[in-house]
């Protein structure tokens, strides 16, 4: 069976006491969980101390960016060889912070796709519509245009390198949550797309769902048949909360 994976993204949250605190009461309770993949993605600057305090945990670290260029004069940037050499297994790619407030376009993340598969890391690629897309009834051809472009990029071997996360847009940071069965919908549409390239890569692919995940829902979305796990935002903040979701996975 697939294993289940669970990321918290802690988005510019965070400070030294607050990181320690929180991982300190986090990891003893993750520390019996097996068979589930989890990982942490704190801010750039929280990268080695959080490096530090997951070693022997089991638990791996991710980044929330990256800059597409090895070095140079990209001033408050940082690029994949970075995140590697500070330990990250993971980069979020294309979250949708990252398009709407930084104007981040499908081709930027398909390129910062890439790199991070070039650099060693596994990038998380993030999906999703807005309310007026889902309420356009564009969420699929939305989805599909996200994931085309980094498809031209990487391949379908490179997609399936990394992780998908579907991430309904109106359902991120407000307590809004995607119903299983809508979160379902989506997840099967990506697999399927998937599968139209390569059928064995569309069932192997891990496919997460985001979105306003808390204790009391995570069960239901992580039983639906392609919700292989979850990326997690402001619970993940919150240790019992995130402890009882990686639990639910
Ligand atoms: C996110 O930002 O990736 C996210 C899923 O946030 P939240 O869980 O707070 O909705």
């Amino acid at each position: 069976m697939k294993r289940k994976q669970v990321i918290g993204n802690w988005k510019m949250n965070g400070d030294l006491a607050a990181n320690r605190r929180l991982l300190d009461e986090l990891l003893p309770s993750l520390a019996a969980l097996d068979g589930v993949e989890l990982a942490v993605c704190p801010p750039f600057p929280y990268l080695a101390q959080v490096a530090a305090l997951l070693e022997g945990s089991g638990v791996a670290l991710g980044a929330q960016n990256l800059n597409v260029a090895a070095k140079g004069a990209f001033t408050g940037e940082v690029s994949a060889g970075m995140l590697g050499e500070l330990g990250c297994r993971y980069v979020l790619v294309g979250h949708s912070e990252r398009r709407s407030l930084y104007g981040e376009c499908d081709e930027t993340v398909a390129e910062k796709f890439a790199v991070a598969l070039r650099a060693g890391l596994v990038p998380v690629l993030c999906v999703g519509e807005t309310l007026a897309q889902r309420r356009q009834g564009r969420t699929e051809a939305l989805v599909s245009a996200q994931l085309q472009a980094v498809l031209r990029r990487s391949g379908i071997e490179g997609l399936a390198a990394g992780v998908i996360a579907y991430e309904p847009v109106w359902a991120i940071g407000n307590g809004e949550t995607a119903s299983p069965e809508q979160a379902q919908a989506v997840h099967r549409h990506i697999r399927d797309l998937l599968a139209q390239h390569d059928p064995a890569r569309g069932v192997a692919t891990p496919i997460l769902y985001g979105g306003s995940v808390k204790a009391d829902n995570a069960a239901a979305l992580f039983a639906q048949p392609d919700i292989d796990g979850g990326l997690i935002g402001g619970a993940s903040l919150e240790a019992a909360a995130f402890a009882a979701i990686c639990q639910a996975a």
